[in-house]
């Protein structure tokens, strides 16, 4: 085993991969403001070169790290020397990326020549995901198009998918998955929502009565360069790609550069954090293609941007307590998407507002949205609890995705319903 897990390391060290032999996730759950306290203070340190997954949210919740192979022993006596409890979520994030990249090669057969014989249960390349939304475009011209909305910092394009049944400026529904590119259980899924809104298009009565009124906006790879840099560098990769002046670190949180509480509490003004929020709201070509589209359509009525990992449906704010015109009815929407959800696997799902649910984050996608008078405005965070992380298997990518499915078409056929 140890001889294949060195194998593993050198080939992905020649492919310029970087490689994560011996980094452990560790979870703490803080249960008193001393132990919370000792946690809070770990972000600080630099030196330890920690990776929260799960930031620390409260007492009781969880905190996950990924913890490198050098910082282990330190981190560990840290934390005992302070009586902090921890427990190892996982021992060797290598050997699951391993089993990842033996899973992608398995299941990429030669590229489809349709959309149908498409392995749906597989992670795929940002060119397979590209390839798909064209064959999607040409077996469907009369219902799906694609387009282009600007270009992220590394020129790649920004293509959204359009579902639509006719008519001009319709009343939309925009869904975005892979902001943060490294939760890539959510633009898997967003493949499979696209190919599931052609199957359904006539056959579901919801949601054919959704194209009826609505268009659908999709776009599945929102971070290209992020994505990319994923399957080719670095697979913790979290950030957009842009240059920051003055520092050596790269990327901005793209979860935290909208104009909406840009640069406050929940989001940092260090270049070298996973969360900076950038040198100005909308820095990012990847944020300001979304900002342009959604102001020019001017008539989007639900917007749903997807994350994971955690379980969790949320809806605004992030960045101030003040509790939206809006909560009665945005948390009774929840409550039937998340039992909708759950219907189909019992998975468990928490919601409600993003900072009485998980903690105060300023800049956030949804907050900018809603102030611009998009009241569906929600948050997933999709499967699964921290077992995987962001690591979640290949076999949970369709199930992940038709639960997730019932509880938008809840939030679909609401927005429909209001459509005033
Ligand atoms: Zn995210």
């Amino acid at each position: 085993m140890r001889g294949l897990v060195l194998l593993a390391a050198l080939v992905a060290a020649a492919a310029g991969t970087e490689t994560f032999v011996g980094h452990q996730v560790l979870r703490i759950i803080p249960t008193s403001d001393e132990e919370l306290q000792k946690v809070q203070e770990l972000q600080d340190l630099e030196e330890l070169q920690l990776d929260f997954w799960l930031a620390p949210r409260g007492l009781g919740h969880p905190v996950d790290v990924r913890v490198p192979f050098p910082s282990l022993q330190p981190l560990k006596a840290h934390l005992e020397a302070n009586g902090v409890s921890y427990s190892i979520m996982i021992e060797d994030v290598q050997e699951l990326l391993d089993q990842e990249q033996m899973e992608m090669l398995r299941g990429r057969r030669q590229m489809p020549v349709t959309t149908n014989t498409f392995n749906y249960a597989s992670y795929h390349t940002l060119d397979e995901i590209y390839t798909f939304m064209d064959l999607l475009v040409a077996e469907n011209p009369n219902l799906v198009s694609k387009l282009e909305i600007g270009r992220s910092t590394e020129n790649r394009p920004l293509y959204v998918l359009k579902f639509s049944k006719g008519g001009t400026n319709r009343p939309a529904v925009w869904i975005d998955t892979g902001i943060h590119s490294r939760e890539w259980v959510t633009q898997a899924s967003g493949v499979w929502f696209a190919k599931q809104i052609v199957l359904d298009h006539e056959n579901d009565e919801g949601l054919a009565s959704v194209l009826d009124k609505m268009d659908i906006f999709l776009e599945i790879v929102t971070n290209p360069d992020g994505f990319a840099f994923t399957q080719t560098q670095n697979r913790m990769w979290r950030k957009t790609r842009s240059k920051q002046s003055g520092s050596v670190c790269i990327g901005v949180d793209p979860n935290r550069n909208w104009d909406a509480g840009f640069g406050g509490p929940g989001a940092s003004g260090n270049p070298c954090s996973e969360t900076y929020h950038g040198p100005y709201a909308n820095s990012e070509p990847e944020v300001k293609a979304i900002v342009d589209f959604v102001k020019n359509h001017g008539n989007i009525k639900a917007f749903v941007s997807i994350h994971s990992y955690s379980q969790l449906l949320l809806y605004p704010y992030g960045y101030t307590r003040t509790p939206v015109p809006d909560q009665k009815e945005l948390h009774e929407v929840s409550a039937k998407a998340v039992a909708a959800l759950s219907s189909l696997y019992g998975t468990n799902y928490k919601y409600g507002s993003i900072i009485t649910t998980i903690y105060q984050a300023s800049g956030g996608t949804i907050d900018w949205t809603y102030n611009q008078g998009i009241k569906y405005s929600f948050t997933f965070e999709l499967r699964d609890t921290g077992r995987y992380g962001f690591l979640l298997p290949a076999k949970q990518i369709v199930p992940t995705a038709q639960e997730t499915w019932l509880a938008l078409k809840v939030i679909m056929l609401h927005a429909r319903d209001h459509l005033n």
